[in-house]
């Protein structure tokens, strides 16, 4: 959410002028950014709230976000039945509790740890709070490691890829971890194991490998990092774990690429978490984090709460959030089990595969990668087209109502600009159809211009 701040955009709101039919009393106008002084009719509030949000963009057209938008009605049904349900509340709501624990072995299971009633974990708000819990856990360890060895523990280090999603940065930010970086190379858009092993050192807390970047939505090779630490820790002594940022992959790599070895069979892997509300297929709100065991996540990190009488342990930086989200990550397992899954998202990945290789046949764009890891893809336009840009194509888009952000890349790469398409559940191949027809229509339009029209400046963001 935005932060209200004097260094952000100033709007003056004016109080709203309601239809005079509407009017039962007063002058007829309700301030917007003040409490009224009386009471709302509840149909006339529902009215002007619902009439606002009509300029909202359209999800299901909005090929920026990686968050679900679209679940079956009886999900909504569901959601609808538990919106009143505190999850933190063990106690009066032990069932919801119960399925977070089903949920935390479920995704346990998934990810092969080794021993699943070894395994910890949570729910979070999403990614982002799983990664604060991740980063703080490694921290601690680090800590508690460092200083049974009678060595300094103040001047920690987490090492990654310049591609990281930013809730890493704040992570930093925030708990004083110093960041270091691996910066992209050429077409090298995410961190290498040798690049990211030169970095690590006493202090390296852990490196984090992202299971889909959302720069290009290409997986980090896990497995070759966790070999090189491996070497590394030959040579120095220095044992580093490996969190996995699987935000996105954590919910397609199970299902579409089981050979691939991400996971907690890497013994290096103390930690994965995921956002139920991206190829989790649940509304926004959810995410999770598992530990492989116990000695992964510090004991005095953990809180207890009360539980019908028990002691229930918690680790979260928040503490009332709604149930309802974790009743629908539930009712997706349930639902869909292991075909469902991969059904859904070998879907999704058909459809980007395709819709890359549409789009690379247009002629002026070139593909970054090709939609056959995460469901994702992002795309340039060819060096020698100097007439438009990725922000200028961007915009034609949007006037169709698709949102596709355009971005520059980071470190080393700043001078390649990109766009990028998400595909996700509730888009089909016949919305990919309409898309492409559109991007079409809008090509030549683009090519007759003289000279390219918007630049980063305008671009959108897509950090998602
Ligand atoms: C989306 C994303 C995050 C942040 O996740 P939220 O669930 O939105 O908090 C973190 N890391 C990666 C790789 C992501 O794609």
């Amino acid at each position: 959410m935005g932060l209200k701040h004097p260094k952000g955009p100033q709007k003056k709101i004016k109080d709203l002028k309601i239809d005079p039919l509407f009017v039962q009393e007063g002058d007829g106008t309700i301030p917007r950014d003040r409490l009224g002084q009386d009471e709302t009719d509840p149909d006339l509030a529902y009215q002007i709230v619902h009439d606002e949000l009509m300029l909202d963009g359209n999800a299901r057209l909005n090929m920026a976000t990686f968050v679900g938008t679209w679940m079956e009605p009886q999900a909504q049904k569901l959601a609808a039945e538990t919106f009143d349900k505190n999850m933190i509340d063990k106690d009066e709501y032990p069932q919801t509790a119960d399925l977070e624990m089903r949920c935390v072995s479920i995704l346990s299971h998934l990810w092969n740890a080794p021993d699943v009633d070894k395994a910890t974990g949570c729910s979070t708000t999403g990614s982002s709070e799983a990664a604060m819990l991740a980063g703080l856990a490694l921290k601690r360890r680090w800590q508690h490691k460092q200083k049974a060895e009678g060595k300094p523990a103040d001047r920690p280090n987490i090492v990654m890829g310049i591609n990281v999603q930013i809730c890493w940065e704040k992570f930093a930010n925030y708990w004083d971890v110093e960041m270091r970086l691996v910066p992209m190379e050429e077409n090298r858009f995410h961190i290498s194991a040798e690049e990211a092993v030169k970095l690590c050192d006493e202090n390296t807390i852990a490196v984090v490998a992202i299971l889909g970047s959302t720069f290009d939505g290409s997986y980090e090779p896990v497995q070759d990092i966790c070999t090189a630490l491996d070497r590394f820790e030959e040579k120095t002594g220095i044992d580093v774990p490996v969190h996995v940022d699987a935000a996105s992959g954590g919910m397609i790599a199970p299902f579409l690429d089981r050979d691939l070895i991400w996971d907690f069979r890497l013994p290096r892997v103390a930690s994965i978490n995921t956002s139920g509300h991206k190829y989790g297929l649940v509304y926004p709100g959810v995410g999770w984090i598992i530990w492989r065991d116990a000695a992964s996540l510090p004991e005095d990190l953990i809180f207890y709460v009360n539980y019908l009488g028990s002691n229930m342990p918690t680790f979260a930086l928040n503490f009332s959030r709604p149930g309802s989200q974790i009743v629908l990550q539930y009712y997706n397992f349930l639902r869909l089990g292991m075909e469902g899954f991969t059904k859904v998202q070998q879907y999704s990945r058909d459809i980007a595969v395709h819709l890359a290789s549409e789009i690379e046949n247009l002629g002026p764009f070139e593909l970054i990668t090709r939609g056959d890891e995460l469901p994702v893809f992002a795309f340039k336009l060819k060096d020698e087209i100097d007439n438009f840009t990725v922000f200028d194509v961007s915009n034609r888009m949007r006037e169709r109502g698709w949102l596709i952000p355009a971005y520059t890349f980071p470190k080393n790469r700043e001078d390649l600009a990109a766009l990028r398409i998400v595909i996700r559940r509730g888009f089909s191949f016949d919305l990919a159809d309409m898309l492409l027809a559109d991007l079409k229509r809008q090509l030549p339009l683009l090519e007759r211009q003289p000279e390219p029209v918007h630049d980063e400046k305008s671009g959108t963001g897509f950090h998602h």
